[in-house]
């Protein structure tokens, strides 16, 4: 990951973590709650048990990497399961 994607999905996922009344929804669907914002390219899209457009993310763009926004937690699709990756906000 280069420095200018870091700063791409800063911009992206901090637009939703620090402004509460800016509620995140799915960027494809538009459903709130089990949101994945990928750290590739920032883009927001609902999990595996909400309609799994973030999974259709990753087969589409094969950005692996998505970050739970309720945990902060990072999953990597392709080895499937959770990566430990820092992620400064
Ligand atoms: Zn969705
Ligand atoms: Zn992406």
């Amino acid at each position: 990951m280069g420095n200018y994607n870091d700063i791409v999905f800063c911009v992206q996922v901090c637009r939703y973590t620090n402004n509460p009344d800016d509620e995140p929804k799915c960027g494809a669907c538009g459903k709130s709650g089990d949101l994945w914002a990928c750290l590739v390219c920032g883009c927001v899209g609902c999990g595996r048990y909400a309609a799994g457009c973030s999974l259709d993310h990753w087969r589409e763009s094969g950005h692996c990497y998505a970050l739970e926004l309720t945990t902060q937690r990072v999953w990597d699709y392709v080895r499937d399961g959770w990566e430990f990756i820092f992620v400064l906000l």
